[in-house]
């Protein structure tokens, strides 16, 4: 690799990879300003529209008189405020867990806690296609790292009894996500579930597509499938659907305690906000509460609009190239819609992709609009 940074990004530039920041003139929401020009947002995980919901807004500047402005100090120093613990309470009744913990994001929740649960001597096993949250974290704990093909449970059944006829007392630790991030598919819940206990393996959900969106309340993959006390780990982000930021874990009083003890990415790092906190306990509410169910209804009618068989708001146009990803998305962009052109390493080489997100905040005819220019109509 050249030490000169600029010669290495001029190989990204080459190969169709380079990334550059394009700021937005505009609050984020369905219809953005950049450059100048009105676009209609398909490139947020603003699901159900919440990250300008006047509700919101209020509560955080309801927070903010409340509780000042920053917390000052780490969770465990004199960080914790009554919002942190109230919303690490109603989180924990909503998932149906003994208790659970908040982070500053959902990438601080897997690097905090996947090496305070396993570390050298255990096994991480993977989907192979696992979020780099996920992947860095697994990376992080020391533990032995393997793959399974994407959803595939026999192989993951064939690699757990592998791991288990090795070592009989080391941790195993499964991880798989609710909905795929770049595929917008689901995994097998109840399939892995069953492979796991019968491994005697733990399991780790990452639900940040999911949460707000899929199950009873929006409550995710897990608690549509009631399998909530069988997912040792139910982890998520309140930057998603829930329209904020932060990250979180629910899970048995004895594992959060640990995690409280152990995970890193928690104990030396400064409090979120305790009005962010505040404003993620009015999220949770709006998003388990009939409005919340109004809105998933929205949501659902705008995904049967560009994808009657879609399993998500996630929806990928695979095109291959990174040259031809591009172009599309830039055409998209004359036409006035944000589609973003997502490439290597994010994806798999030859899998550039446009990734269509819908929000329930979208007008029918616009998501309407962007199907009649995407590929295949
Ligand atoms: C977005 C995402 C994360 C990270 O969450 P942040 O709160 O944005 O840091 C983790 N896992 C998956 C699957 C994600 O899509």
């Amino acid at each position: 690799m050249a030490t000169d940074p600029a010669a290495e990004l001029e190989a990204l530039s080459a190969a169709g990879l380079l990334r550059v920041l394009r700021p937005l003139d505009s609050p984020a929401g369905p219809q953005v300003m950049r450059d100048g020009r009105a676009l209609h947002n398909f490139a947020s995980n603003d699901y159900l529209g919440l990250a300008g919901h006047p509700r919101l807004a209020e509560s955080f500047i309801e927070g903010v008189k409340r509780y000042g402005a920053g917390s000052a100090a780490s969770r465990l120093v004199a960080g914790t405020l009554a919002p942190h613990a109230a919303l690490e309470e109603d989180l924990a009744a909503a998932k149906n867990a003994e208790a659970s913990l908040v982070f500053s994001s959902g990438f601080a929740t897997a690097i905090g806690c996947l090496p305070a649960i396993v570390g050298s001597g255990d096994t991480v096993i993977l989907d192979k296609l696992c979020h780099a949250s996920l992947i860095d974290a697994a990376k992080l704990s020391g533990a032995t790292l393997r793959v399974f093909p994407h959803n595939d449970v026999p192989k993951l059944r064939k690699l757990l009894a592998t791991v288990r006829a090795k070592d009989a007392s080391g941790r195993i630790l499964v991880v798989t996500e609710s909905v795929f991030s770049m595929d917008g598919d689901l995994c097998p819940l109840l399939e892995i579930v069953e492979a796991v206990e019968e491994a005697e393996a733990l399991l780790w959900l990452d639900e940040a597509h999911a949460f707000g969106v899929i199950g009873p309340s929006g409550m995710g993959l897990a608690a549509q499938y009631g399998l909530q006390e069988r997912v040792t780990f139910q982890m998520g982000t309140f930057s998603k659907a829930a329209g904020l930021s932060g990250g979180y874990v629910a899970a048995s009083r004895s594992w959060i305690d640990l995690l409280v003890n152990r995970a890193r990415a928690f104990i030396y790092s400064t409090a979120p906000p305790p009005s962010l906190a505040h404003a993620t306990r009015e999220s949770l509410a709006l998003i388990r509460s009939s409005d919340g169910e109004t809105l998933r209804e929205r949501l659902r009618a705008n995904i049967r609009v560009l994808s009657p068989a879609a399993g998500s708001a996630i929806i990928p146009f695979v095109l291959g190239s990174n040259e031809a990803t591009l172009e599309a998305a830039s055409r998209l962009e004359a036409e006035g819609f944000m589609v973003p052109a997502i490439r290597y390493p994010t994806v798999p080489r030859g899998t550039a992709r446009l990734r269509v997100s819908i929000s329930a905040a979208h007008d029918q005819e616009v998501v309407a609009a962007l199907k009649n220019l995407l590929p295949g109509s």
